[in-house]
């Protein structure tokens, strides 16, 4: 699958991270929790390795409540780490976020030593949302800014509890295949970035397994596991009237659709992958990524701009990503959010 994403303002929206980090007491990352594992920022998880951690699973409405218990207890069992689901709906959160962070750092908290906390998710996660449903009437502070006026954000949840804010942030390339299309799916990946039939069709195939009988029931279809996946599209196309002149089934409107329905919840609330499915994509995917590096030509000579002491981060695979990582590049703005 290609998918050519534009990490967009991932270089300084690092920068920024990585220089707030050292006061911050617990890093909360926001996850989609139709797919906690492709959701998460690998990027993210170098930066903060050690840091108290607490993974929300927003848009739980949206997801197989079984199988978030079984992520929520999948990540809850890492060390240092706590796990909350939550949703839009819930109108003030901030009460059972704040509790999840203080027990974490038993040791912070009062006037002298408040706890600081940073929230940190990919685009379109539903940080915007979060945010604004924590500070209650007060602000609706949204939108595209560059990283370093949003990082500045601070927000105080109670007296002795700051929360800091950071852009939505992409990692420079996709490593796990599987992933890359999760994201595409729910919206994560801004829709110029891939191809939408072959989106729809990864959705599809990896939807059926477990809800199929939703895909049969939503789109009249009497066995879905017999189907070919481009049949199955089609069926899509059909039902809900992705139909060329003639009759024929327009793909492109069927895998719309189809992605469409998914990210609305008309399939019924669903979970891409188990932890168990995104470790063993994940495994895949690093053991061909190391193999893909290894057969890269060295580069000739240090780039330009760099400081030495920083790790280069590797290059996206499209080169596009990686022009923009250097650059902070105008490609990402707009595109990795949009969805
Ligand atoms: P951000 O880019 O992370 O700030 O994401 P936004 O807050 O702008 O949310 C992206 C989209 O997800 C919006 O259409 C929200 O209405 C929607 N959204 C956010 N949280 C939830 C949730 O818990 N459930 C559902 N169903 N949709 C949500």
């Amino acid at each position: 699958m290609a998918i050519q994403w534009y990490p967009g303002h991932m270089h300084s929206t690092r920068k920024a991270i990585a220089e707030r980090l050292p006061e911050i007491d617990v890093v909360i990352e926001l996850l989609d929790a139709r797919l906690p594992g492709s959701s998460a920022n690998p990027l993210l998880a170098e930066l903060t390795a050690g840091k108290p951690a607490l993974k929300l699973l927003n848009k739980q409405d949206l997801a197989d409540p079984a199988l978030t218990t079984l992520w929520l207890a999948h990540l809850q069992a890492r060390p240092g780490t706590q796990a909350l689901a939550l949703d839009a709906s819930e109108a003030a959160p901030a009460q059972r976020l704040i509790a999840a962070c203080r027990a974490l750092v038993p040791g912070r908290g009062g006037m002298v030593k408040p706890v600081r906390v940073m929230i940190c998710g990919i685009p379109n996660v539903g940080k915007s949302t979060l945010i604004n449903s924590l500070m209650g009437q007060r602000s609706a502070k949204t939108g595209d800014e560059p990283g370093i006026t949003k990082t500045e954000q601070r927000i105080a949840l109670a007296s002795d509890f700051l929360l800091f804010d950071t852009p939505g942030m992409l990692w420079p390339r996709i490593v796990v295949p599987e992933g890359g299309e999760n994201l595409a799916a729910s919206g994560g990946i801004g829709r110029n970035a891939y191809d939408d039939v072959e989106v729809a069709m990864a959705l599809l195939a990896r939807v059926r397994p477990r809800y199929g009988d939703r895909l049969a029931l939503r789109y009249k279809l009497r066995d879905t596991a017999a189907l070919p996946d481009e049949d199955l599209l089609a069926a899509v196309g059909r039902q809900r009237g992705g139909l060329l002149p003639g009759g024929r089934v327009n793909l492109q409107k069927a895998a719309e659709l189809a992605i469409h329905d998914f990210r609305n919840g008309a399939w019924g609330r669903i979970t891409l992958e188990t932890p168990g499915e995104f470790a063993q994509w994940q495994a895949a995917g690093q053991a061909a990524d190391a193999l893909r590096q290894a057969a890269k030509p060295p580069r000739k000579g240090p780039r330009k701009g760099r400081g030495a002491a920083t790790a280069p981060l590797p290059d996206a695979a499209d080169g596009k990503a990686g022009d923009d990582e250097a650059g902070d590049g105008e490609a990402g703005d707009g595109e990795a959010g949009a969805g």
